[in-house]
C-alpha cells in the first residue's frame, strides 16, 4: 500500500528544550538534558518512508528544519503545553512553506485539548487524540478521515471529532524503534545527568497502574493498565540494540514504572544477563529486597526513582501509593547491594508549607541518593492536580515555562506564594550538593574516569550558568504567549 512521505518532527524551540516526545516535563534543564523522542519514533518505524527530526538535540534551526521538510506530505509534530505557542508557530511557518503539506499536532495537550488547539492553530489540518500510532498510520495510508478513530479534524471550516480510539492491548505487534534511531538520530546528542553517555531509551511497555494526581501521560495518553512487550521480544530487541549501537554505555527502559510487573522485569533481568549490558529504568520506591537482589545480579545499574516529598500527608495527597519508611528502608536496600539511585522531588504540591519543604530537604540529605532532581510541581490540563488547582484557585493559568524554557512556578497557596516555592528549588539543590557526601562521591567519580571527570565539569558549569540564569529570571512573570521560535 502506498503512504504518504511523512515527517515525524520534534520541533525546534527554546534553546536547550527538551520538550519533546520523550519527556515526562517539559522544559529547559539544569544540566543539558534531551530524551530520545521515543513517541514519535514508534508511528515513524510503521510508514515506510518516514523520517524523524529532532531540531533541539540536533540543533536545528527553524530555516534549516523547513530545508529538510522539503519533498514531504505528511508532518506530524509533538507538543506539549508549555511548548504549544512555539510549535503552532513552527507549523505555520511549515505550512507557508509547503501550503499542500498536511500539517498534525500530537501529544497529552492534544489529546485533552482538541477542539481548543484546532481553533488556537489554523494552520493545522487535524490532531491525533489518545495513542496516536495507528491514527497517523492511517493518516499515512488515506483512509477517509471520517472514518479514523482517535482523529480532530478540520474540514470546510469546521472541527469534527471522531470517535476515541481504544488502547493497543498487543504491544508485540508494534514494530521496534531502534531502525529509526540508527537510521534518523544521532544517539551522542542525548544527555542527562545520571545516565553515562552515550545512553539508548525505550520503552517496553505503557501505562502506569498507580494514580498520582500530578502525572500527565497515563491520565492522558497511556492510560492505567500497564500493557507490555513479552520478555522475549524485549530480550531480543536488546541483543539487536547492543550489536547497532555498541558504543552506549546505559540502556535505560523508560516505561513509566517498569517495575509495575515485577514477574516479567525478573524474567527481563535473567534473559539480559548474558548480554552483559548495564541498564537502569523507571521505578516506585517500594520494590522488595528479593527483586532488588535479582535485578542487580543481572545487569541493573540505577534506579530512576519518584520520591516526590517527604511529607507523607502530602504523598497522600497526591495518591502516591507509598510511604516514606517503605521508601527509606527501599533505598537502604538499593545501598546495600550496590544500585544507584536518581531521586526526584517536586516542591509545591497540595499541601505544601514552608515546613514540609524542609522537611523534603532533609528527607533527601537522609535518603542520600547518588543524585537529585527538584522540580517544581506543574498542573498540566488532563490530570487531577490540573482540576484541583482551578477549582481552589492555586493556578491562574499563567505559563509552565519561562520565556528562556526553564520551568515556572506556577502553583501558589494562601500560606506560600510561587516565588516562596521556587526559591526554594535552590536551597534544595545546594543543601542536598554541599555535604561532603554527594562532593566526595563526585570528585571519586571523576578522578576515576576521565570521561567522567570532562562530564563532571561541563555540568557543573551548565548548572551554575542554570542557578545565574533563574535568579536573573525571578522578576521576570511567566508569559503565557512566548516567543521561543
Ligand atoms: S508511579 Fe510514576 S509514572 Fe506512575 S503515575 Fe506515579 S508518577 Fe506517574
Amino acid at each position: 500500500m502506498n503512504t504518504m512521505r511523512t515527517l515525524f518532527l520534534n520541533p525546534p524551540s527554546f534553546e536547550g528544550f527538551d520538550g519533546g516526545a520523550g519527556s515526562r516535563y517539559q522544559t529547559t534543564r539544569e544540566v543539558r538534558s534531551f530524551w530520545y523522542p521515543t513517541w514519535l519514533a514508534q508511528p515513524a518505524a510503521m510508514i515506510p518512508n518516514s523520517k524523524l527530526i529532532d531540531a533541539p538535540a540536533d540543533d536545528l534551526s527553524l530555516a534549516e528544519v523547513i530545508q529538510r521538510a522539503k519533498g514531504f506530505e505528511l508532518c506530524v509534530i509533538h507538543t506539549s503545553t508549555p511548548s504549544f505557542d512555539s510549535d503552532v508557530k513552527v507549523a505555520k511557518a511549515l505550512k507557508d512553506a509547503y501550503p499542500q503539506m498536511l500539517m498534525g499536532f500530537v501529544g497529552a495537550h492534544v489529546a485533552v485539548l482538541p477542539q481548543e488547539s484546532l481553533e488556537a492553530a489554523p494552520h493545522l489540518d487535524f490532531v491525533a487524540r489518545e495513542e496516536f500510532d495507528y491514527t497517523i498510520l492511517e493518516i499515512a495510508q488515506g483512509k477517509p478521515w471520517e472514518d479514523i478513530l482517535g482523529m480532530s479534524y478540520r474540514k470546510n471550516g469546521a472541527i469534527s471529532h471522531n470517535n476515541d480510539r481504544p488502547l493497543i492491548e498487543n504491544m508485540d505487534e508494534l514494530p521496534s524503534v531502534i531502525n529509526v534511531y540508527k537510521r534518523d538520530l544521532t544517539i551522542e546528542n542525548y544527555f542527562n545527568g545520571y545516565l553515562r553517555h552515550p545512553y539508548l531509551s525505550l520503552y517496553t511497555g505503557r501505562g502506569c497502574p498507580a494514580r498520582c494526581s500530578f502525572c500527565l501521560w497515563p491520565q492522558t495518553v497511556s492510560g492505567h493498565l500497564y500493557r507490555v512487550r513479552s520478555a522475549q521480544s524485549v530480550i531480543n530487541e536488546m541483543a539487536r540494540a547492543k550489536e547497532m549501537f555498541p558504543q552506549v554505555k546505559d540502556f535505560f527502559f523508560d516505561d513509566d514504572t517498569f517495575t509495575a510487573n515485577l514477574s516479567r522485569a525478573v524474567e527481563i533481568a535473567k534473559g539480559l544477563k548474558k548480554l552483559g549490558i548495564t541498564r537502569a529504568c523507571n521505578s516506585r520506591a517500594n520494590i522488595p529486597y528479593e527483586y532488588l537482589k535479582i535485578f542487580r545480579e543481572n545487569g541493573l545499574r540505577l534506579l530512576l526513582v519518584g520520591y516526590e516529598s517527604g511529607n507523607q500527608q502530602i504523598l497522600n495527597n497526591i495518591k502516591k501509593g507509598v510511604r516514606t519508611d517503605i521508601a527509606k528502608e527501599f533505598t537502604k536496600n538499593c545501598r546495600k547491594l550496590g544500585i544507584d539511585i536518581h531521586g526526584c522531588f517536586i516542591l509545591g504540591l497540595p499541601g505544601e508549607t514552608k515546613d514540609t519543604i524542609e522537611e523534603t530537604m532533609k528527607y533527601a540529605c537522609e535518603l542520600d541518593v547518588k543524585t537529585i532532581q527538584v522540580s517544581l510541581s506543574a498542573p498540566y490540563p488532563g490530570t487531577e492536580l490540573y482540576r484541583q488547582a482551578m477549582a481552589n484557585k492555586w493556578y491562574d493559568e499563567s505559563a509552565l515555562s519561562r520565556s528562556d524554557g526553564t520551568q515556572a512556578c506556577t502553583l501558589h497557596y494562601p500560606h506560600l506564594s510561587s516565588s516562596e516555592i521556587e526559591q526554594a528549588v535552590l536551597r534544595f539543590y545546594s543543601r542536598f550538593y554541599a555535604r561532603p557526601k554527594p562532593i566526595l562521591r563526585i570528585l571519586a567519580g571523576m578522578l576515576k574516569d576521565p570521561n567522567e571527570r570532562k562530564r563532571r565539569l561541563r555540568e557543573g558549569k551548565e548548572f551554575f550558568q542554570y542557578l545565574r540564569n533563574r535568579k536573573t529570571a525571578k522578576s521576570e512573570a511567566p508569559k503565557k504567549d512566548m516567543a521561543a521560535v
